[in-house]
């Protein structure tokens, strides 16, 4: 492998493209938005240069990594040669779905097709080419660069040789690789999303402030931040898409978002990104 292309420049999308690029790899980061590709070179230059600060690369290795990183606002140019495509664009299925059957379209027959997707199922994702067996998940964290996992999801049709050839690229970016089955929320999500919307209900139910619930799971479990700080990074508007691709995949109100969730999405309040969740930014 010596091409990677990454669909999607936002969040997760400029973290795919640093660590790939910074082990060497030719990448292709490709977006419909100029302005998103521009941003995320800006910062992936800011978080080089952090690194530079904390002295685990060199001036030279920021100038190798963005050498590596060709941008496109085109699929079809940016796909051409790759021998592995991550896509990492909006959460939205119809949006993934015309993503792939286009990736089908344009790449080599034998390039592989991961998805960086949080909850959409692998299968569904899979069924929009010709090729499901070389479709696969590849759920990386945030924020990439640090993170350590990745979350590798075989669709019922993956081919055991492209998760072999997928964990093993894994490694050598130096992340962990942790295999499951194509399930609503797959593991990370499963277990995380539920956590969040029960501590969502404790406060709701004003059995304590955000602060302490908080404080309470970072003390009690050595979580390095409290589920209604960590609701507020990952966006209010992805928690609640989420519990509810949970609840309509496993036909479960177990998994019904939190009352106070569906409001504060409805209210404009995601977290970070607009500056207010359970905390003000
Ligand atoms: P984001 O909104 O920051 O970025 C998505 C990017 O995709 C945008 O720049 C948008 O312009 C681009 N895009 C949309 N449609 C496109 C198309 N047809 N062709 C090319 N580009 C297109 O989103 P994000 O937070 O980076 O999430 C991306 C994916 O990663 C999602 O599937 C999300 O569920 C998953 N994910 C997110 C996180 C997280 O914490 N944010 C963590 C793990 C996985």
């Amino acid at each position: 492998m010596e091409n990677i292309a990454v669909i999607g420049a936002g969040t997760m999308g400029n973290g795919i493209a640093h660590v790939f690029a910074q082990k060497g790899f030719k990448v292709q980061l490709i977006d419909a938005q100029t302005s998103a590709l521009e941003k995320a070179i800006a910062t992936i230059g800011k978080n080089l240069d952090r690194q530079i600060a904390k002295q685990t690369i060199s001036a030279k290795d920021k100038a190798n990594t963005l050498a590596n990183i060709q941008t496109s606002t085109s699929i079809e140019f940016g796909v051409a040669n790759a021998d592995l495509v991550i896509e990492a664009a909006t959460e939205n299925s119809e949006i993934k779905k015309e993503i792939f059957a286009s990736l089908d379209k344009h790449t080599k027959p034998n390039c592989i097709l991961a998805t960086n997707t949080s909850s959409i199922s692998i299968g569904q994702i899979a069924a929009a080419t010709q090729r499901p067996s070389l479709v696969i998940g590849m759920h990386f964290m945030n924020p990439v660069p640090i993170m350590k996992l990745v979350e590798i999801i075989n669709g019922a049709a993956t081919a055991t040789s492209v998760t072999e050839i997928i964990v093993a690229l894994t490694k050598t970016i130096d992340k962990i690789p942790c295999v499951v089955k194509d399930a609503p929320g797959f593991i990370a999500n499963r277990i995380l999303m539920p956590m969040i919307n029960e501590a969502i209900h404790a406060f709701s139910e004003g059995i304590s402030d955000a602060a302490t619930i908080d404080q309470i799971m970072k003390l009690g479990m050595a979580h390095p931040m409290g589920p209604l700080q960590l609701a507020d990074y990952i966006g209010l508007d992805v928690c609640k898409n989420i519990m509810i691709i949970m609840e309509e995949g496993f036909n479960n109100t177990k998994y019904a978002p939190c009352p106070l969730l569906v409001k504060m999405v409805e209210e404009g309040k995601l977290g970070v990104k607009t500056g207010e969740g359970f905390y003000k930014y």
